[in-house]
């Protein structure tokens, strides 16, 4: 049994880790925020608009193209709005380019990784909310090594940017080149850093020159189930789709594969995820890890279609991933596909996904961040 991890809900509260925060960017604050920040520097109010026009509209991040701006205050104001958060260490593609991931480095050293997704008819973004995570899931590799710290709003929002300035490139071949879609499903726990990204989340779905002009609908904020936190994010007036890692049906074993539960049983995390889909309308997306001879049997499978019938939800199965040195196995496809035939029989929306960028460890669980994952054959590649 694995012990139950620290779960900072509240990251704002005294005694959070603060030291390693980077400095302050547009994307932290709004655009009153913004304003406020460039008058305080002796600019007009109008500044601030132009320079986020660029940021979030155009799409460009490079002070030096952003010729509007008068010469002599440039410098001063990429400085204080647009300080470099991410510093790319290696972009790997895969899946004829259709799969991208970056790996960054942040201005403490700490490294955090994001994943572009083109499909014909959309372009999804996954991003990180955390560098490393601290729910300490035994089966990701991301929770074998810890949480090092939460990112800051801009970090996480700077992520989704670079990500649509590639996309709007044409770099993703047989995708559209506009960004749509962003999945919170990247290294950490995102309610686990609440407050931050939520923040990024209202930044994601402003308009431009305010933020980045997705629809809510099109975001996804995956959690392994801190109740506090859902309710919290019921009430926020968003319409964001809730992705439930449940990965078990039964607390014994959810005590083992989420250590979370253990806080939190599987009953009161459905609650919450029913009580979210009341308020929001919304369909839940349980999400389901498929492990060998672990939670892939027929009588689990049951057991969640009774647990999801006649409810708003929908069933991703994935296909686990393995991860080097893992004693975690995907299921076998028959296995799989019994799974699937009982859920549906009980009545349950059931999919499995794709396992998209396994092959540069970029699908679900294998975002471990390790500087030394080898020679990807597509080589390095810049946006
Ligand atoms: S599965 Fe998600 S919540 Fe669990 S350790 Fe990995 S990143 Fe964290």
């Amino acid at each position: 049994m694995t012990s139950l991890p620290l779960i900072p809900v509240d990251p704002d509260a005294p005694g959070a880790r603060r030291a390693s925060m980077p400095p302050q960017h547009l994307a932290d604050l709004d655009l009153a925020g913004r304003k406020a920040l460039v008058t305080g520097l002796g600019e007009p109010a109008f500044r601030a608009r132009q320079i986020s026009t660029h940021y979030f509209g155009r799409l460009v991040r490079d002070p030096a193209q952003m010729t509007d701006l008068p010469a002599a205050s440039r410098a001063r104001l990429a400085d204080q709005l647009l300080p470099r958060l991410l510093n790319p260490v290696r972009e790997l593609a895969c899946d004829d380019g259709a799969t991208r991931k970056a790996l960054w480095r942040l201005h403490d050293g700490a490294l955090v990784e994001s994943v572009l997704m083109g499909y014909p008819d959309r372009v999804t973004v996954c991003i990180s909310s955390q560098a490393g995570c601290g729910m300490a899931c035994p089966f990701c590799a991301t929770g074998q090594a810890g949480l090092t710290r939460n990112l800051s709003t801009a970090e996480i929002v700077d992520q989704a940017v670079y990500l649509a300035g590639v996309a709007a490139s044409g770099a993703v071949v047989g995708s559209p080149a506009r960004l749509s879609h962003v999945v919170f499903m990247g290294m950490g726990e995102p309610l686990a850093n609440y407050n931050r990204v939520v923040a990024a989340i209202r930044r994601l779905v402003a308009p431009a020159p305010e933020g980045l002009g997705l629809s809510q609908r099109h975001i996804t904020v995956s959690t392994v189930g801190l109740v506090p936190a859902i309710h919290r994010l019921a009430s926020e007036d968003l319409s964001v789709t809730l992705a439930l890692s449940l990965h078990a049906p039964d607390d014994e074993l959810r005590d083992e594969l989420v250590p979370v539960n253990q806080r939190w049983k599987v009953s009161e995390v459905l609650d919450a995820a029913w009580a979210y889909a009341a308020r929001t309308g919304r369909r839940v997306s349980i999400e389901y890890a498929m492990i060998k001879d672990v939670n892939d049997q027929p009588w689990r499978a049951d057991l969640l279609g009774r647990l999801l019938a006649g409810k708003l939800a929908h069933v991703n199965l994935i296909p686990l991933n393995p991860t080097p040195g893992s004693r975690w196995d995907a299921s076998p496809k028959p296995v799989e596909r019994e799974f699937v035939r009982r859920l549906r029989d009980a009545g349950v929306s059931t999919t499995v996904r794709d396992t998209r960028g396994r092959e540069i460890d970029g699908a679900c669980g294998q975002l471990a961040a390790a500087e030394d994952m080898g020679t990807d054959p597509a080589g390095n590649l810049s946006a």
